[in-house]
């Protein structure tokens, strides 16, 4: 699992642009593929061969002028709680600020790595006047200039050192692995309790890949799996939780822990942002996702029907629409274990490989009917695909052009794909080669 990397700091001093920085190159792949734009606030970076994850918290803080100095230290203290490692970034411009001293108070306390950045350090002058900085009492500094991106190599290779060694967990057994997120108040204990009832259910509870990220292992109606938890998940929040911050922040490690997200959304409040950035999480990092509309018990069905609100989310999840729905009552027990078999065969549909001679039989078929259109006169030609052996399905066809092979032609060929195979609820990589 990656380590998890927070960037905190008050509003203005250059949290987003470093954050742009150190997420760009892997970005530009994965939007290329995807070819959506995502989450804004939370990202994938690499350096040295070693993979991160990336949350800028103050992205979830609006109108970030009038940010009063609670919901910085609020959300310092949910990085704390989440991050492994903490980059706090303060701007030698401006100096030491009363908010900046709020939070180095706070990060004192860590016993986390916390790397103090300073920004906006771009000539020797501004160099000295860093010095000032060491008066947080966080020890050293790494200065820096996000906007020419100066010292961020410096401060990436801190950030690698300063990772946790992570135990190497010998995997026995290859059990899916759940975890069920989304919103406070949407009914995730409610649905966990009414599955896993008395404890006597639990059968061990296993520590993970980290100290807080723990795989209760479930055993019941003939399922075998290990639900993913984390203390942040576990432990109810003291804040009040309104922010769309502590919902996807609270998601990230038990998200990139699983295999398979059951997101759990409150159907008398419908698919909402918050609901739609856990949702992006998971389709980013790769994940299963089923989806259910708990609390079903409450919606008056002559209003509403099932088919209705369906439709109604599939439009937030475009373009990743095959993703299964289910509509549950965690109070009343209803089709929970529909949503539990839901899963699994996400489980099964994300494990699925097609025979490399099944799947050419069908594709160059599809593919006849309906080439890539000409472009500047040139005609694409697709001779040969395959999925590859990778722990996610991709798909890989080999063209002579393929830089002419476009985003909605992927597209079509992902949706062909889904019509033969069952591959619901799981997200998709076509790649387009030179043969
Ligand atoms: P969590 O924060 O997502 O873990 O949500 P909880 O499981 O604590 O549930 C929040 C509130 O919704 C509690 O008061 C539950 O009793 C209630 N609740 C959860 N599931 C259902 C349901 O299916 N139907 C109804 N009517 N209430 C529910």
């Amino acid at each position: 699992m990656n380590n998890i990397v927070a960037i905190v700091g008050r509003p203005n001093v250059g949290k987003s642009t470093l954050f742009n920085r150190l997420i760009q190159r892997r970005e530009a792949i994965v939007d290329s593929v995807s070819g959506v734009t995502r989450d804004r606030n939370y990202g994938k970076s690499e350096w040295n061969g070693k993979e991160f994850s990336v949350i800028d918290t103050g992205g979830y803080v609006r109108g970030s002028d009038d940010v009063f100095e609670g919901e910085i230290r609020k959300q310092v203290e949910l990085a704390i709680d989440e991050a492994d490692v903490i980059i706090f970034v303060v701007d030698v411009e401006e100096g030491i600020t009363p908010m900046d001293e709020t939070v180095a108070k706070l990060l004192r306390k860590v016993t986390k790595p916390v790397l103090l950045a300073v920004n906006k350090v771009d000539n020797a002058m501004r160099e000295k006047d860093a010095i000032e900085f060491y008066n947080l009492g966080l020890g050293d500094y790494f200065t820096f200039a996000s906007i020419s991106g100066s010292g961020t190599g410096d401060l990436l290779d801190a950030l690698i050192d300063a990772f946790p060694e992570k135990p190497v967990v010998e995997v026995t057994e290859e059990l899916p692995r759940f975890a069920v997120v989304g919103r406070p108040n949407a009914g995730k204990s409610s649905f966990i309790n009414a599955l896993i009832g008395q404890d006597r259910y639990i059968v061990t509870d296993i520590a993970g890949t980290t100290r807080d990220a723990i795989d209760t292992k479930f055993d019941r109606f003939g399922f075998e799996f290990n639900l993913v938890d984390t203390a942040g998940i576990r432990r109810k929040a003291k804040v009040k939780e309104d922010l769309e911050f502590y919902s996807v922040m609270r998601s990230v490690r038990a998200i990139e822990h699983a295999d398979i997200c059951i997101l759990v959304i409150d159907a008398t409040r419908g698919f909402e942002g918050q609901d739609q950035s856990i949702f992006w999480l998971a389709e980013k990092n790769r994940k299963g996702v089923v989806i259910l509309v708990n609390k079903w018990d409450l919606v008056e069905k002559d209003t509403m029907s099932t088919r209705d609100y369906e439709e109604k989310i599939k439009k937030e999840l475009m373009p990743f629409t095959d993703v299964p729905i289910l509509f549950v009552s965690a109070l009343t027990k209803q089709r929970l274990l529909k949503a539990l078999e839901a899963t699994v065969q996400v489980f099964e549909n994300r494990k699925q490989r097609i025979a490399t001679s099944k799947f050419n039989e069908y594709m160059l078929k599809v593919i006849e009917a309906y080439p890539p259109p000409a472009t500047k006169g040139k005609y694409v030609k697709i001779k040969y695909c395959m999925q590859l052996p990778t722990l996610t399905p991709q798909f890989v066809f080999f063209a002579n052009m393929p830089q002419y092979v476009k985003e909605p032609y992927k597209r079509y060929l992902e949706n062909k794909i889904r019509e033969n195979w069952d591959f619901a609820g799981v997200p998709i990589d076509i790649y387009i080669r030179e043969k």
